[in-house]
């Protein structure tokens, strides 16, 4: 029996009449995490995992209907029980579990398993129908240890310390940043962080998630501060800002999953990429899959064709489902694979 169907506005399920994620507004949106692709604003009724609420609210507004519920505390919507699992994705993300009368379907969300201290990790869930995101759903995707990543960027701060020159770190400022940070060491040097990356950090501190503050004498406007030992933490939207040129000659690097790729990194005419996702790379996708014990799985979210193809070869059942993703206000122009947060 489907518990969901592909409309319009998204993932819908029609015994409990709500959506999931929707791109569109709608009477009621249950929503997996607070990134912009997920989160939208404008819909009468919201539903999100209780450590997720805080971020939510900063993504749809003051204003929204936001209900939150606890982790893995089953909820009953109209004719379906709903419950929300830890999705290891960033602060609050989710899997939606969504089950009637012995039917059970799982919604993943972004998700990834590798350890964020961060996060809750990711719960594997039994289920019959499993809806999987495919960000990085090509064998061409393996991440390594996110230690090793960032012994990487301890070492590039190290360099450019030594030659005198500020180390900027472009990351996407909802998840990753904070992931970086939370690893970080910060008696390295100085700490500047990007306006939109603070803003979010505070959040996570508010909710226990320990996380450097910056320093305090290269924060503040104007002064002469010396900014050649600092790391400089920043969103993608700051390249080529005015906010930037203050750090004078400064290497540059971005940390995302895409700089697994070379084609990213050249366009953004970066020094460095440093390879640190939080999504699950193609091992990851395939364990997830596995351990779920779906007869039927949903691609969704990315590289769709080639995960239905892989898995239909192996037996399953798979489904490709496409979401329009409207133009999000975040990445202007097309939108670029590496635009889209992660
Ligand atoms: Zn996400």
């Amino acid at each position: 029996m489907a518990l969901l169907e592909a409309r319009e506005a998204g993932l819908y399920c029609t015994l409990g009449d709500f959506h999931i994620d929707p791109a569109l507004p709608v009477e009621r949106a249950l929503i997996t995490h607070a990134h912009s692709d997920h989160a939208r604003p404008g819909s009468r009724a919201y539903l999100t995992a209780g450590p997720g609420e805080a971020l939510l609210r900063t993504r749809i507004g003051d204003d929204a209907a936001i209900q939150s519920e606890p982790y893995g505390k089953p909820l009953r919507i109209r004719e379906v029980s709903v419950s929300f699992h830890p999705a290891g994705h960033i602060l609050g993300s989710s899997q939606i579990r969504i089950e009637h009368g012995g039917e059970i379907w799982v919604v993943s969300g972004d998700y990834k398993l590798a350890p964020d201290p961060t996060c809750v990790p990711f719960e594997p869930v039994r289920c019959h129908t499993f809806v999987t995101e495919s960000t990085f759903g090509l064998p061409i995707f393996r991440w390594s240890d996110a230690a090793q990543t960032m012994a990487e960027i301890h070492q590039w701060w190290g360099a450019n310390r030594q030659a005198g020159r500020a180390s900027v770190l472009f990351a996407y400022p909802v998840g990753k940043a904070q992931r970086i940070l939370s690893a970080l060491d910060a008696a390295a040097g100085p700490l500047v962080f990007h306006e939109p990356v603070e803003r979010v950090n505070a959040i996570y501190r508010a909710q226990g998630i320990p996380l450097p503050l910056p320093t305090a004498q290269t924060n503040a406007p104007g002064g002469n501060a010396d900014f050649s030992e600092a790391l400089i933490l920043a969103a993608p939207a700051a390249q080529g800002s005015r906010w930037l040129r203050r750090f004078g000659d400064a290497s540059t690097a971005f940390a995302s999953g895409w700089m697994r790729i070379r084609g990213p990194r050249r366009r953004r005419s970066l020094d460095r990429g440093f390879v640190l996702s939080d999504h699950a790379d193609w091992p990851a996708l395939l364990q997830a899959i596995d351990h779920s014990g779906a007869e039927t799985v949903w691609v969704t979210h990315g590289y769709i064709a080639p995960l239905v193809r892989w898995l239909r070869e192996r037996g399953k059942q798979a489904v490709p489902v496409e979401v329009v993703l409207p133009a999000d206000s975040e990445a202007p122009g097309p939108l670029e694979p590496e635009a889209r947060p992660e």
